[in-house]
């Protein structure tokens, strides 16, 4: 299939797999492939280990701000994976955790952490042939995407996926609690008044809860070989 030169933007729920899906469809096509919770994740670990936020998520958003500037994230690629870094310092463990995972949505809902993020995902994705994957990428980053893909499955099937990743990487994760982490996650960021989630009217919904990566793949072939 010849690729065409678009932009696609994957957004959605909380662990529907919405970058896994990213980066095999970017793997597939030969696109670059943007994680834009990764750079989320890494501005709230960067906030927790500066004691800019504390256990009850207060921030000092001035302190925040002022350092923002100075902060270096940036992706590498290993071995095909594209892992976050701050200076030389690879942050993909840490930022994976529970602890980032609880703070991440009220520093996204900050407006110039977004502003932050959206700088940066703007600049790496105006070359096109690029995936996105995040909660506002056909909303606000890329409106002009040419392809969306609003991504949704069973809350419960999302939360026993989650909780066997983090296991996988040796992590505690019990269930109950990983599908209270992401149910709140989805609440905040449905209703944040920055940017909030939700559906842009021309995205494609794929529901995958009862879908194997292979059928999802199928699926968005299908759909570029009858758009494009
Ligand atoms: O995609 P992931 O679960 O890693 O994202 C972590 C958090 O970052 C989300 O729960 C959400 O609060 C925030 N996020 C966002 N906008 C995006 C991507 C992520 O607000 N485009």
């Amino acid at each position: 299939m010849k690729t065409p030169d678009i932009i696609i933007a994957i957004d959605g729920y909380s662990s529907t797999g919405k970058s896994s899906f990213a980066k095999l469809v970017a793997a597939k096509l030969g696109y670059l492939y943007l994680d834009s919770g990764a750079l989320y994740r890494g501005v709230t670990l960067f906030a927790i280990e500066n004691g800019m936020i504390d256990s009850d998520c207060r921030i000092d958003e001035e302190k925040l701000e002022n350092a923002l500037s100075g902060l270096d994230l940036h992706f590498e690629n290993h071995d095909g994976a594209s892992l976050l870094y701050t200076g030389g310092r690879c942050i993909e463990k840490e930022i994976r955790g529970m602890e980032v995972s609880g703070k991440v949505s009220p520093i996204a809902a900050l407006a110039f952490v977004r502003n932050y993020v959206d700088n940066y995902l703007r600049a790496a994705g105006s070359s096109k042939r690029v995936v996105m994957d995040g909660r506002d990428i056909g909303t606000t980053v890329f409106p002009q995407a040419e392809l969306k893909i609003f991504m949704t499955a069973d809350p419960l099937v999302r939360a026993q996926r989650r909780a066997n990743e983090l296991k996988a990487k040796g992590e505690e994760a019990d269930v109950q609690e990983v599908l209270k982490n992401l149910q709140e996650r989805d609440y905040i960021d449905s209703h944040r008044e920055v940017s909030p989630l939700t559906q842009a009217p021309d995205a494609v919904v794929l529901d995958n809860s009862h879908m194997t990566f292979d059928d999802q793949m199928d699926w968005i072939l299908a759909l570029i070989e009858e758009k494009f």
